[in-house]
């Protein structure tokens, strides 16, 4: 789709919002006209207030955010993974995805975080989840955040026994490549800790090329140095074999959260299958009453489920 598909799109959409809101306001305004004539001031006002959540400007698209429920604007050239555009939560669009997936995993549609139902039974866990969804999610469920240097720690390559086939949904969100290689040996432990067709909710960066590439595949022994400005990764591999890696990546900022590799999509779908991760769903499609288009084909969002 070019960017004036898109943009058509984006018109449409507001100009249907716009309609659905007139035609709205004028079938509730004939019927308190009808039945109780002296009390149009206090519908009509919410109605102008509604009004102005919707906006429309030409290239735009005027959507809800599915975390905080506020009215967003923003051009649709704009639209990338990676922006915050909420001005009142700062979801990025990756966000409002897990949220728009897990809703349309568990419930069947795409809720606002804000009208999930309230169900304890529902058992999940997090994996550096953002704080922005962790906090209300775990209102709604039992719902655990876990982290890997702070408590509630979880390292996904070694697992507790105890907590396998306990949950029915797992979220990591851009997480997975940061872990240590052999990283098969995570999504068999996410394989583990599900329930039976529990779902893993699940983004990473990903290339359309045939392999991943592994940054530093015998990593054992290892120690990032900041020299100067720059930093390398020394490390000694199991057989007593020393290496060093100069200019590592790190997302977040430099000198933070290393980057182990970068997937493909085609070695992610082996994985899934080698750890029997089933009924993939990649998530490309727009959802653009919760400000979601994708016009990439990379890196998207997706959900697997336990066997
Ligand atoms: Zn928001």
């Amino acid at each position: 789709m070019d960017i004036a598909q898109i943009k058509m799109r984006a018109l449409a959409f507001v100009l249907n919002k716009s309609k659905a809101l007139s035609h709205k306001r004028s079938s509730v305004s004939q019927s308190e006209q009808s039945v109780k004539p002296k009390k149009l001031s206090a519908p009509h006002e919410s109605l102008r207030e509604e009004e102005t959540l919707i906006t429309f400007k030409p290239g735009c698209l005027s959507f809800r955010c599915n975390i905080c429920g506020q009215a967003c604007l923003v051009k649709v050239s704009e639209l990338s993974r990676e922006a915050a555009f909420c001005k009142s939560c700062g979801s990025t669009m990756r966000m409002r995805a897990i949220i728009h997936i897990l809703s349309t995993e568990l419930f069947g549609r795409s809720l606002a975080l804000t009208d999930f139902p309230v169900k304890p039974d529902i058992t999940g866990i997090g994996m550096s989840d953002w704080d922005g969804y962790a906090r209300t999610l775990a209102h709604k469920f039992d719902y655990k955040n876990t982290f890997y240097h702070q408590e509630p720690k979880l390292n996904i390559t070694r697992i507790d026994p105890a907590l396998e086939g306990k949950f029915d949904f797992i979220i990591a969100s851009d997480v997975f490549e940061h872990v240590c290689p052999p990283v098969s040996i995570a999504f068999e432990n996410i394989g583990k800790l599900l329930k039976p067709n529990g779902v893993f909710i699940f983004s990473v960066p990903y290339s359309k090329d045939e392999e991943t590439v592994e940054h530093f595949p015998e990593l054992h022994d290892y120690q990032v140095i900041e020299a100067d400005g720059r930093y390398i990764l020394k490390n000694i591999t199991k057989s007593g074999v020393s290496q060093v890696f100069e200019n590592p990546v790190f997302h977040g900022g430099a000198g933070l959260t290393l980057e182990m590799r970068l997937f493909s999509e085609s070695a992610l779908i082996k994985e899934f299958h080698k750890a029997k991760l089933n009924k993939i769903k990649i998530y490309k499609d727009s959802d653009f009453d919760h400000g979601i288009h994708w016009d990439v084909d990379w890196s998207l969002p997706m959900s697997v489920r336990a066997s």
